[in-house]
């Protein structure tokens, strides 16, 4: 469903991806570990295409992210054509990124509405099933500075899930929670990779990507070092810096 091809990105001189390539399946939960600094967000946010990267491409679902192919060359698209390109992949990022101004229910049906033009008795209905499915239905009128930390990210969440997406890229979801508000989060992640969702989650909750992900992917210095079932990669790292990085955080 994604393949990321030969991806590079430099800042500078410094090349923080170095032809990175990825195949992910439809269904498929990944982990992305690494140490700080080796490239997971950069990674991450050119598959959204809020990086744009110097050389290679993500393809979703058969489309290249960011840009139309005419005449076997890439151009870039339109905001337009990328905002509606977006509602197809999910991003839900450490901090919580809601509309302060608006209620959870608020924030929940503005994407569907705004973006995909839905029907709104439609939208909200939608969006009641996916404040039931994070737990929240009773939260609907709350503003997010009523919300505790976890609560707000299970509303970014049903946020993003509300634009139907493909495939659901999550940014350390938990790493700026309170430690007793983690479990909640990831218990909705749980429940989303249970029914089949596509997911790149790049996280330090060593227990999730054993328990939860079919892959484990470890980068360092913008490079895929080691990959493979997180039983194999957690336990038995073949690669000394996947060993070294898992001793440290461990
Ligand atoms: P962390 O675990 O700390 O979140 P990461 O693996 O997500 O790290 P990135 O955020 O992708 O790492 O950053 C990779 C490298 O790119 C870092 O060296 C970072 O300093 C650099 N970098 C990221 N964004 C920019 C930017 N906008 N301008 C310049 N350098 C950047
Ligand atoms: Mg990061």
């Amino acid at each position: 469903l994604v393949s990321v091809r030969t991806l590079t990105k430099s800042y500078g001189h410094k090349v923080v991806l170095n032809r990175i390539s990825l195949d992910i399946a439809e269904g498929e939960v990944v982990a992305l570990i690494g140490p700080s600094g080796s490239g997971k967000s950069t990674l991450l946010r050119c598959m959204n295409h809020l990086e744009r990267q110097d050389s290679g491409c993500v393809l979703v679902a058969g489309e290249p992210v960011g840009y139309s192919l005419k005449n076997g060359e890439l151009h870039e698209l339109p905001d337009r054509a990328l905002s509606y390109q977006r509602r197809g992949i999910g991003m839900v990022f450490q901090g919580f990124n809601l509309f302060q101004h608006m209620t959870a229910l608020e924030n929940i049906i503005e994407g569907p509405i705004g973006v995909l033009k839905l029907p709104r008795a439609e939208v909200e209905e939608k969006a009641r099933h996916l404040l039931d499915l994070v737990g929240l239905a009773d939260w609907a009128d709350h503003y997010p500075s009523q919300l505790s930390g976890g609560q707000q990210q299970r509303i970014a969440i049903a946020r993003a899930l509300a634009m139907r997406p493909r495939v659901m890229l999550f940014d350390e979801p938990t790493s700026a929670l309170d430690p007793e508000l983690v479990g909640d989060v990831l218990e909705v992640m749980r429940t989303l990779a249970g029914e089949g969702m596509t997911m790149i989650v790049v996280t330090h909750e060593i227990g999730f990507a054993r328990e939860v992900c079919d892959r484990v992917v470890f980068m360092a210095d913008g490079e895929i070092v080691e990959q493979g079932e997180p039983g194999q990669v957690l336990s038995a790292p073949v690669h000394e810096r996947t060993r070294d990085f898992l001793r440290r955080i461990l």
